[in-house]
């Protein structure tokens, strides 16, 4: 979830200025969550309740975006190196968005993005098994029952990895390549990558395809698109 600087968000709403709101929390007149907060670095987040000499800040609607990840891009709001981060793409949202979940930097595909926590919290729960389709590239060309293995689960760094379905979509033997499809449930840090390598085909590159019912159609790397309030509904 992304948090900010109450002094920021009370500014971003144009209740009044950063210095201002800065003295109105030092005088006590700024609650969060009913409680009164005086220390200025205090975070909150979008689903914090901040009133201001009390009356409440008006909350953001909540937003809902999927956006076609280029390879080369944090899954952050920010990067401490400076580097490009997925909100770069939304300049024109004034939301306070941030991923749901994250993609690595070299691997692209579809990313879901909200202000909405409770939402976010939902897709992210372990118990939340949507199924998504990653393709990846991999060096060598795996047998279809080296690849089986995936579904039966694999150790990898003390935790059990498993796939849903597996597939060898394409080889190239000249150049000694294969893209395959694996789609998961789980969301694992580095999950396919780490599947693959354990039974010795690296992957060379990463997309992901589908997240659930929702597939990047229509768009391009660095595009995004609103979801439609149906689709919101399907994945709640
Ligand atoms: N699995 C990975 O290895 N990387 C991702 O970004 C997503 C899934």
């Amino acid at each position: 979830m992304s948090l900010e600087r109450l002094q920021k968000v009370i500014a971003q709403s144009g209740v009044t200025s950063r210095r201002k709101a800065e003295k109105l929390i030092e005088a006590g007149k700024v609650t969060v969550n009913g409680q009164v907060v005086k220390e200025l670095g205090t975070k909150v987040g979008p689903d914090d309740d901040i009133e201001v000499e009390g009356v409440p800040l008006e909350k953001e609607q909540p937003v809902y975006y999927m956006l076609y990840k280029p390879r080369g891009v944090i899954s952050s709001v920010k990067d401490d190196k400076n580097r490009k981060v997925v909100t770069d793409f939304f300049p024109d949202v004034k939301e306070r968005i941030y991923p749901i979940g994250r993609l690595d930097y070299d691997t692209s595909g579809l990313l879901l993005l909200t202000n909405d926590g409770e939402f976010a919290n939902l897709l992210m729960h372990p118990k939340y098994e949507i199924e998504k389709i990653y393709v990846a590239k991999v060096k060598g060309i795996p047998r279809r029952e080296e690849l089986n293995k995936l579904r039966k689960g694999i150790s990898s760094d003390g935790e059990k990895l498993k796939a849903t379905f597996t597939k060898v979509l394409s080889t190239d033997d000249k150049k000694k390549t294969a893209i395959v499809q694996i789609n998961l449930q789980e969301g694992r840090n580095r999950q396919v990558r780490r599947m693959l390598e354990a039974i010795g085909y690296p992957v060379d590159k990463l997309k992901r395809e589908q997240y659930g019912f929702l597939t990047l159609e229509g768009l391009n790397a660095g595009e995004f698109r609103e979801l439609t309030p149906h689709e919101v509904k399907q994945l709640r």
